[in-house]
């Protein structure tokens, strides 16, 4: 197996590219992002799931610019919400991309719901294509609850709400290098490093 020597990271959300920049680090592989191509066609995430959406938009990116693409979709399942929003996380809202709008819904649906029925997961599936051939697919989890209210600066999405049951705090108030350990994205960059450091 040839070594994988530059990612393209499908993202244009500069954020989780920083966390994934992060993630990726000391593996000697180059990270690109969208934002370094022109006129790269947008992806619909049309899939039921969050692997299915990966999938796709790591094979169609990798098609039109002719190299290995890494894409990553994730989101938030909330038990009480019969695991919703799930793969609509980032249009819960209705508005594509509103953090804060996405958040004020997600109180408003729990209500006066105590913790104990606030259970939460971030899902985080990653898949890497070479052309229309998919090289690796994971999906890792990382449990929770949500708050009552937005506390924290750090992060984005649904960090000043979702609370680790470790520390008690939000993943907005945990900062990004204890999130970057305990986080769904983490646990899945953890196994791609390993299958990437495998194949140098
Ligand atoms: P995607 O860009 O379609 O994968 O959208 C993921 C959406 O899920 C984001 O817009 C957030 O609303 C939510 N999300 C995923 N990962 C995180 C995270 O690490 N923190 C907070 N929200 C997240």
């Amino acid at each position: 197996m040839k070594p994988i020597k530059e990612l393209v990271v499908a993202t244009h959300n500069k954020k989780k590219l920083k966390e994934i920049q992060v993630l990726l680090r000391n593996t000697g592989i180059k990270v690109l992002c969208l934002d370094d191509f022109k006129n790269v066609p947008l992806v619909k995430e049309t899939g039921k799931t969050f692997k299915a959406n990966a999938k796709k938009k790591a094979v169609k990116t990798s098609r039109f610019l002719k190299r290995i693409v890494l894409a990553e979709d994730s989101g938030l399942e909330v038990a009480a919400l019969n695991n919703r929003p799930g793969v609509y996380s980032s249009r819960f809202s209705g508005k594509e991309k509103d953090d804060f709008m996405n958040n004020l819904k997600l109180l408003r649906l729990l209500g006066k719901i105590p913790s104990r029925g606030r259970k939460a997961k971030y899902q985080c599936a990653v898949a890497v294509a070479d052309g229309s051939r998919v090289i690796y697919c994971v999906q890792s989890n990382c449990e929770g609850f949500i708050g009552f209210e937005f506390k924290g600066t750090s992060g984005f999405g649904y960090d000043p709400l979702f609370i680790s049951p470790i520390h008690k705090k939000t993943f907005a108030q945990l900062g990004e290098a204890i999130k970057n350990k305990i986080s769904h994205r983490a646990k899945a960059f953890q196994r791609l490093r390993e299958f990437l450091l495998n194949r140098s």
